[in-house]
């Protein structure tokens, strides 16, 4: 077996980490020497550009793809290329993995195999399993995925030590997800987590394009605008000066005319207000569910690019009343968390026998970890009453339950003598059908009886959060595993073909 690495598989940018023989998780440079390899993909017949170059392209070249972790699991999405070409979000995302997987081989000096990935910790099991395909389509061997926010506090912990109960902030460019968690010595238990998958610093960057825009122009904002690419760069960038200084001068250029604009930072606070207000609600969310109040959170860490900005912290120091836990770097805590939990997958321990005493860092000595987390959605199945023809979305897991775990439900066949069912498996934690999503479909033939069958329907998550299913007769004997039909992912040949097309590719 070859070398088992961590990935950060970011909406922005993405990172890959090792644990070394001292027991240390390690960010691994990409082919640039950059620590943290933009998520952004060129494509133009055979070759696939990744990362900066293809990033410095964004504005100038037609078949340029970003941003695409938005788009894991919507089979409705494909990035359509000029030569008509569809390259769907798994193949996109499996050269960003292929790539980072060529740079770490690199610098290693030797094959990278195996890997733990991460993904938001609200991903549901459609995007679970588009990621853990992405990585098969690189030639990787997924040994798990990791959420973000817990692999953010193992490197936290691992590194500096600090245990008790932490609140993990994690707002990336796309995503963001709150968690919150009791660590003690070396077993790592969530309470709660909760998340929203629309709120990132790209939300910040269009509020501040739409001003400058207005700011840049009397009248007449062109749509078309704020899909330039060329002035979200701009945008951006001013976003990242206003995070070191208190103003920000932007050239613009409207209707052929350049022009200076300047912002403030009050300005763009104001301008971003409601975003961040978004992300506190989801903070009052996880408390409540975690049972705790914001005087019971020991270390309030931060994740995510976007966590820079003044703002979030100053709104979580008066939230919390005091500020949060400095030292971790909020770009590389994710792939570092990752890079610990696929050693321990790898090879069965991390190395770590004995957690370091706050202060010193961990040595090779140090504890194996032990993760418990949850799953944010809950997980159910639709039943149809023939008496009423109502249909029932029954949450079987509801969530912030913890994985792996499984629920189950009795049901009885709706007509005598039925000799199929068809189950629905949903996401959400509602009764009603029309809120909460059909994940898969799963048929099952049933033995031939004269009445109505009684049947056992257990659902579970694996250690991944991604679902499994089983039928029971009322006897206890198990009628089938289901094979679930997920619509919104790519089937066995899909994959298959896609990794035979991104192996035939020239990747730079
Ligand atoms: P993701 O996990 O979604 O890939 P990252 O954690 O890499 O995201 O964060 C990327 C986001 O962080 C981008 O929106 C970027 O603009 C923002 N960001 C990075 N540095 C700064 C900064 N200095 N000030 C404000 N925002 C920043
Ligand atoms: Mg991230």
């Amino acid at each position: 077996m070859g070398r088992a690495v961590g990935i950060d598989l970011g909406t922005t940018t993405s990172a890959v980490a090792i644990v070394g023989p001292d027991g240390i998780p390690t960010i691994l440079p990409n082919r640039e020497g950059e620590r943290l390899t933009p998520s952004v993909v060129l494509y133009q017949g055979h070759d696939w550009l990744v990362g900066s170059s293809a990033k410095q392209s964004v504005a100038d070249a037609p078949d340029v793809v970003q941003f695409v972790k938005r788009h894991m699991g919507d089979r409705d999405w494909a990035f359509v290329t000029t030569e008509g070409r569809q390259l769907e979000a798994e193949m996109v995302s499996g050269a960003i993995l292929r790539r980072i997987k060529d740079d770490a081989e690199l610098v290693l000096g030797e094959p990278v195999t195996d890997a733990v990935i991460s993904v938001p910790a609200h991903f549901g099991d459609p995007q679970r399993k588009a990621t853990e395909d992405a990585g098969e389509i690189a030639g990787l061997n997924v040994l798990g995925l990791i959420n973000e926010p817990t692999a953010a506090a193992v490197s936290h912990a691992v590194q500096t030590g600090r245990q008790g109960t932490v609140l993990v902030y994690d707002l990336g460019g796309g995503t963001f997800d709150v968690t919150i968690m009791d660590i003690v010595e070396r077993d790592f238990r969530v309470r709660s987590t909760q998340g929203d998958r629309n709120l990132g610093g790209l939300l910040w960057d269009n509020a501040l394009m739409g001003y400058l825009i207005g700011q840049g122009h009397s009248g007449g904002v062109a749509e078309d605008l704020m899909r330039s690419p060329e002035l979200q760069e701009r945008a951006e960038r001013a976003k990242h000066t206003l995070t070191t200084t208190n103003e920000a001068r932007v050239p613009v250029r409207v209707g052929g005319r350049q022009q200076i604009v300047r912002v403030t930072r009050t300005i763009f606070e104001e301008l971003t207000r409601d975003l961040l207000d978004r992300t506190r609600a989801n903070v009052d969310i996880a408390l409540a569910d975690a049972g705790l109040t914001a005087d019971q959170i020991d270390h309030i860490l931060l994740a995510g690019g976007s966590t820079r900005m003044p703002m979030v912290r100053d709104m979580l120091g008066s939230f919390f009343g005091r500020p949060p836990t400095p030292g971790a770097n909020p770009d590389e805590a994710v792939a570092l968390g990752a890079a610990v939990q696929a050693a321990m997958l790898a090879h069965g321990s991390a190395g770590y026998t004995e957690m370091p005493s706050a202060g010193t860092p961990a040595t090779l000595t140090k504890p194996d970890i032990v993760i418990h987390d949850v799953t944010a959605h809950g997980l159910g199945v639709i039943s149809f009453d023939p008496a009423t023809g109502v249909h029932r979305n029954h949450v079987l897991l509801p969530c912030n339950s913890p994985i792996p775990g499984c629920g189950e439900r009795r049901f009885v066949t709706a007509a005598s003598g039925q000799s199929v069912i068809r189950l629905r498996i949903t996401e959400g934690d509602d009764e009603d059908v029309d809120f909460v999503r059909t994940i898969g479909q799963a048929r099952i033939a049933l033995p031939e009886t004269s009445g109505r069958t009684p049947l056992r329907v257990v659902i579970s998550l694996n250690a991944d959060a991604v679902v499994y299913a089983e039928v029971f007769n009322d006897i206890g004997n198990k009628l089938g595993d289901l094979e679930i039909e997920r619509g919104s992912n790519l089937t066995r040949v899909e994959i298959d073909r896609a990794a035979a097309s991104l192996r035939r590719a020239n990747l730079g």
